[in-house]
């Protein structure tokens, strides 16, 4: 089996891995750091992991962030208060430990997000009306008022957050899964980069 992190990843490939292959929680934090040129911490962290997680090395990362920032930060401020926590998020300031993406859980029961905070899990975290909104933007296949959509909307009702996130994996990928299949072997989502290796490796 191909590693899907073989292939060096940079900043300016992330865009159009967003659309195809991110989770909505990632998605989500992509979004938002596109349109408010800004995430608080706990959002740059869980999303900043992630994408080191898919193989964005240090260098391309620094990039990926300051264009993010835009004109928003000068270079000054993005050299003095964020390139070191990037930096000491892939281990090469501070204690130097290499930080692990965050697996769901560690997202569903973490910091729960406050009315400005854009990480957490979507699916748990959002309000209906936003979560359907955000689905619908996310991936095009699950449209308004479709049963597909529906059925999602259950399994959150249900608080089964897996099973919807799940989901909506089978339904991006209706040529690889079936339904009940999962990501592939009737495995569920636990964990946003599994969610990403798993779309990237269909995908090839
Ligand atoms: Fe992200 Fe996991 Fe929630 Fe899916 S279930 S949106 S991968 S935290």
């Amino acid at each position: 089996e191909q590693d899907p992190n073989s292939e060096k990843v940079t900043a300016d490939m992330v865009d159009a891995l967003a659309v195809k292959h991110f989770p909505a929680c990632q998605y989500n934090l992509w979004r938002r750091l596109k349109r408010d040129r800004h995430l608080k911490h706990y959002g740059r962290l869980q999303f900043g992991l992630f994408l080191k997680a898919l193989g964005l090395p240090l260098d391309e990362a620094l990039v990926y962030w300051r264009r993010g920032y835009g004109q928003t930060m000068s270079d000054d401020k993005f050299n003095k208060e964020y390139k070191y926590n990037i930096r000491h998020s892939y281990g090469q300031e501070g204690k130097r430990t290499n930080y692990p993406a965050k697996s769901c859980q560690q997202i569903l029961t973490g910091a729960q997000p406050g009315a400005q905070d854009s990480h957490g899990c979507p699916y748990r975290h959002f309000a209906p009306e936003q979560l359907q909104q955000l689905l619908v933007e996310a991936y095009p296949v699950i449209q308004v008022g479709s049963l597909e959509l529906r059925e999602v909307m259950d399994s959150v009702k249900k608080t089964h957050y897996h099973v919807a996130c799940t989901r909506v994996f089978e339904l991006t990928h209706p040529g690889n899964v079936k339904k009940g299949e999962g990501i592939g072997g009737g495995n569920m989502v636990n964990h946003p980069n599994e969610y990403y290796n798993k779309s990237l490796e269909y995908e090839k």
